[in-house]
């Protein structure tokens, strides 16, 4: 081969890849050491040996150079902080004492001090712990992780490309120190951080590293001229360091925007970029920025956070319109594989036809390097590829399974009327008053009680066959009354069955859905050693029979009291799956939404007269972009309306969303409609009832007065002068008592006396009102 046809050979690479290991070995092993059953040295040893499997596996599949430094203990954020010495002083300690220990005291905490904070990363499911900065705080290089990595990598005989959070992403995903003042920016640390990651990169390009990966994926969030102007300096410092490795600024999960041109300009041999979805917009601003002449380009066309296989001629394509765009194209996935389970090739129990539509990271590491070496060498070299790949996407656009012919006739005519009350909320609040004859200041919960180990061992020993499916039954009844009987004892207005059947709010709904499917193995790491298994949501949508009616018929029977009828929303439903690409979202919702809309109809049929749709999801699968956020609130207010609107006035819809930074969403909760609506608010100390009522909020809201989050038990006062905050913004007929959330991460012997505490706060204020 000549120099320059070696030069222009694409290569494929990737960004990251599962850490868990094939059985989830890193996660027993974490979890082991946790519980002092695994040495040190050996928990070491374990996350030696998966680096070095997924290096190999990554070569062998024909990457040419690996990613290391992505593998984490438990999470790539808290590294970060490791490396540049941003150790919360409560921490110091532990650090100091074992730095394993210290490094799991900050990522969980111990009896004497709190955790860092965990918070999502970007739209994704995967929770980082969030860096807590300060004025005085000082950075120091500690390169010890990185290097050695690379080290490994380099010893094993692979061409290694560090990867590294970026110091812009960094300083913007931390939060002032506790103590800090709350508008203290940590972007202003910037001119005190880079020095730190000058260091590390200088010590990475003497252990061997030609690239060095900085990752920048806060790049792609609406930006400030300020934040703009600090990555621009960044990029033009770091560029200016000497004896430094080849710098590759990647972006993902969205386009770049105006920080392309900004990134294209500055000092760096080369940038990522995500061409995957909303992200395809940096194909033209690529080309208006003029491109990357002489750098390197590194095209992330295989989505990299969901499931499917890749339409590889289409990418083909994007890839040929970018080459004459940079000096030199790459192949990659969209983003870090660390989002999408390890080998579809386990699922040994999916139906096969569907089977050929997945690509979980192994899968993606074979599409990315067919690509690469079809870019390089022409379509004739991947022909049986694309063959196979025309074939597959050919069966999945065909299949009955993908085309359900009487779902698609009725999502296609849903009319306004369908997504509306028949009556407005006065008429139906009128009606409901009537009928339920509720208290002002009704009380209720937000629908799960504690999940105690016995049911978790019933739900085991059913799944093994120890007990059979009328014996785990039984068991739910039981738990079913007992939750009844100490809400009716302590006096709560609108009970709850309690949710003792469902394993998980959304997995519950989609084991009873056509159109989705389990997987075995199809692992995801959500934080530290917590691991998920996301249901795929593969083809149309349709609910063969009632879901929850027999359970909830059952709950009504015990009590005179309203049992509220409980259901996952559509938005819900989606976000925590992995959903169809090959349609727009919007209408997959659709159709998850006719479904409970019969589900919520059979309800009320059956004589229930609360319903509560649970869209704790709405505001985290919020664009990152500003600019695409009304049509995403359209189609998912939409949906939520589909299924709440078919019924009488007289049925109260409730809905519940847990977090009380809401505002990016206030008017989608207008527009949602919903009879009552609990949110997060005790630790925000009702200042969502203010924000809510600002807004013009017109219908009933619970603001939480009981933090689940914490084993605390509110003492009754405290909880009525919450209500009497709430009293200052809502009406009396308007607000509601519970909760922030459900109570099943919570023991009885804490919710027993919460709930208590709660009525008593309830009736106390109550009393206090005139017309009561
Ligand atoms: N109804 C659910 C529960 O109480 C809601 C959970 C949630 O908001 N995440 O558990
Ligand atoms: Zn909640």
């Amino acid at each position: 081969m000549t120099a320059k046809s070696a030069a222009a050979a694409a290569r494929a690479t990737v960004y990251g890849y599962p850490r868990q290991g094939p059985n989830r070995e890193l996660k027993k092993a974490v979890e082991g050491y946790w519980k002092g059953r695994v040495t040190a040295e050996s928990l070491r040893e374990t996350a030696a040996g998966l680096r070095r499997e997924n290096w190999q596996r990554l070569a062998d599949a024909g990457v040419h150079e690996v990613p290391t430094g992505d593998f984490s203990f438990y999470d790539h954020v808290l590294d970060t902080s490791v490396m540049v010495g941003a150790v919360p002083e409560r921490h110091r300690a532990a650090v100091a004492a074992d730095e394993l220990d210290g490094y799991f005291a900050m990522a969980r905490g111990t009896q004497e001090v709190a955790p860092l904070e965990m918070t999502k990363w970007f739209d994704t499911n995967y929770h980082y712990l969030v860096p807590e900065l300060g004025p005085d705080t000082t950075f120091t290089a500690d390169s010890t992780k990185p290097v050695a990595e690379l080290k490994e990598a380099v010893a094993a005989g692979h061409t290694a490309r560090p990867v590294l959070v970026g110091p812009v992403t960094y300083l913007l995903l931390a939060k002032p120190a506790p103590g800090v003042a709350a508008d203290f920016e940590p972007l202003t640390l910037l001119d005190r951080l880079l020095p730190v990651y000058a260091e590390v990169l200088a010590d990475l390009r003497a252990a061997g590293a030609e690239w060095v990966q900085l990752d920048e994926p806060a790049l792609v969030q609406d930006r400030t001229r300020a934040e703009l102007n600090a990555a621009e300096r960044a990029f033009r410092e770091l560029g200016s360091v000497k004896d430094r490795p080849k710098l590759l600024v990647a972006s993902y999960f969205d386009r770049l925007g105006e920080a392309l041109p900004v990134l294209a300009k500055s000092p760096v041999e080369g940038l990522a970029l995500d061409f995957t979805g909303s992200a395809a917009a940096n194909l033209d601003d690529l080309a208006k920025a003029g491109g990357l002449p002489g750098k390197r380009l590194v095209a992330g066309v295989v989505d990299g956070r969901n499931v499917w296989i890749n339409h590889l001629e289409k990418s083909l394509a994007t890839l040929a319109s970018l080459l004459g765009l940079a000096g030199s194209v790459d192949v990659a996935p969209s983003c870090s594989l660390l989002h999408v389970p390890l080998d579809a090739a386990a699922e040994r129990d999916v139906d096969p036809q569907i089977a050929r539509w997945l690509a979980f990271a192994r899968q993606k590491t074979d599409e990315v390097v067919a690509l690469a070496r079809g870019l390089s060498h022409g379509t004739d070299a991947i022909s049986g590829q694309l063959t196979a790949n025309r074939a597959a996407l050919e069966g999945r656009a065909t299949s009955s399974l993908t085309r359900d012919p009487a779902v698609r006739a009725r999502a296609a005519a849903v009319t306004e009327a369908d997504a509306r009350r028949a009556q407005p909320y006065e008429e139906r609040a009128a009606a409901q008053r009537k009928r339920l004859g509720l208290p002002l200041l009704p009380t209720t919960t937000i629908g799960s009680f504690p999940q105690t180990t016995e049911l978790r061992t019933a739900r085991a020993d059913l799944r093994r066959g120890r007990i059979d499916a009328k014996a785990y039954d039984e068991r739910i009844a039981a738990e079913i009354r007992e939750v009844l009987r100490f809400q009716e004892e302590a006096g709560i207005d609108v009970l709850v069955h309690g949710e003792p059947e469902r394993n998980d709010m959304v997995q519950y709904f989609a084991e009873q859905l056509s159109g989705y499917v389990a997987t075995q193995h199809g692992w995801v790491q959500s934080y530290g050693t917590r691991y998920v298994r996301p249901p795929i949501l593969a083809g149309d949508i349709s609910r063969p029979e009632p879901m929850t009616r027999e359970w909830t018929t059952y709950a009504q029977a015990q009590t005179e009291r309203p049992v509220k009828g409980m259901l996952t929303g559509p938005v819900t439903m989606l976000a925590w799956s992995f959903v169809r690409d090959d349609q727009p979202l919007g209408e997959t919702a659709r159709q998850v939404a006719l479904a409970l809309r019969d589900e919520v109809n059979d309800l009320e049929a059956a004589g229930t007269s609360v319903i509560q749709v649970d869209e704790p999801a709405l505001r985290e699968t919020l664009p990152l972009r500003a600019a695409d956020r009304q049509e995403y609130l359209d189609w998912a207010t939409e949906s939520f309306r589909i299924s709440t609107s078919g019924v009488r006035a007289d049925t109260q819809i409730h809905t519940h969303m847990c977090y009380a930074e809401f505002g990016d969403i206030v008017s989608a909760i207008v527009a949602l409609d919903a009879d009552v609506i609990s949110l997060e608010a005790a630790r925000s100390h009702m200042q969502v009832a203010d924000e809510l009522a600002a807004a013009g909020y017109p219908n009933e809201v619970g603001p939480g007065v009981y933090d689940i989050h914490s084993p605390r038990v509110p003492d009754a006062d405290e909880v009525a002068s919450l209500l009497r905050k709430g009293l200052k913004s809502v009406p009396p007929e308007r607000l509601w008592v519970n909760p922030d959330c459900g109570l099943k991460t919570r023991g009885w012997a804490e919710v027993r006396t919460s709930l208590q505490h709660l009525v008593e706060a309830a009736r106390a204020v109550r009393a206090g009102l005139p017309n009561a």
